[in-house]
């Protein structure tokens, strides 16, 4: 891969309670010299299928590194990153190692990276994945699932990943204050993460009626277009200065 064509996006993560900015998630993009910016929807499936997707997933854990130091270094304040990891990353053992060293290497303390993983990934071999998250967590960085809400993972596994956060998918979201059944759904989710002790993250929120509703339940952070769009790393600093 052109290490030099790729880029990282951050989207705020916000505080239901106090509107504050709380953190962020960093999310890839490809600026290809022919086609221009390609959507991580359309390339990070077909790299998923090869070994590719370790070597983007490493660039991205090193960026948000490289970055978060960066930012330390100009006197900003300290936030948290979550970055996005393939299930296919997740389960190779040059994970945990890399996250080790790529942390020491910047001096990152653990409590500012965070590791998100999509719902649909943990649901093939369960005693696996629960193997590789531990093996993660051990780690001390934050765990969260992603796209919660689409995976049919079981409810009695859920207790047992070593995991944060909960991040209620998108398509819970975008009527949760006008549907019925998103809005059961999303209550229910909001819920069941608090019962087991987990943060609870709403994501695609694009209207102030979605927010009002969250807010209403008691929701802990969201994420979306309402508050900001993806932003690059100038952007964030000048918001966090
Ligand atoms: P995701 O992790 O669930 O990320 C959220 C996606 O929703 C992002 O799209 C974000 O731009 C978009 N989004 C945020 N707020 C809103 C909103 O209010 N409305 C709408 N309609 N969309 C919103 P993006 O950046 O295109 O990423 C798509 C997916 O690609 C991500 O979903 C994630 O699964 C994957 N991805 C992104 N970056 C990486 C990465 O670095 N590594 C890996 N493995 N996957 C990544
Ligand atoms: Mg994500
Ligand atoms: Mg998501």
């Amino acid at each position: 891969i052109q290490q030099n064509q790729f880029f990282l996006h951050y989207q705020t993560k916000v505080s239901c309670d106090t509107n504050e900015v709380i953190g962020f998630e960093a999310l890839i993009r490809w600026e290809h010299p022919e086609y221009g910016i390609i959507s991580p929807a359309d390339f990070i499936p077909i790299m998923e299928s090869s070994s590719l997707i370790i070597n983007v997933g490493e660039w991205v854990l090193s960026e948000t590194c490289r970055q978060l130091a960066n930012w330390r270094q100009q006197g900003l304040p300290a936030v948290p990153v979550a970055v996005n990891i393939s299930g296919r990353h997740l389960h190779d053992e040059s994970l945990v190692p890399f996250v080790k060293q790529i942390t020491q290497q910047y001096d990152i303390s653990s409590d500012l990276l965070e590791i998100e993983i999509t719902e649909g990934v943990l649901t093939g071999d369960t005693e696996q994945s629960i193997a590789a998250l531990q093996a993660l967590k051990a780690t001390h960085i934050r765990l969260s699932i992603d796209d919660f809400g689409t995976g049919y993972s079981s409810l009695s596994y859920l207790k047992r990943f070593p995991i944060d956060i909960l991040k209620i998918d998108r398509s819970f979201i975008s009527e949760c204050d006008s549907n019925q059944e998103d809005a059961a759904i999303c209550t229910a989710i909001i819920t069941l993460a608090k019962n087991l002790g987990l943060q609870i993250v709403a994501e695609g929120v694009e209207t102030a009626e979605q927010l009002a509703f969250l807010k209403q339940h008691e929701c802990d952070i969201y994420q979306g277009f309402y508050f900001s769009k993806p932003l690059d790393s100038e952007v964030v600093a000048t918001l966090l200065g």
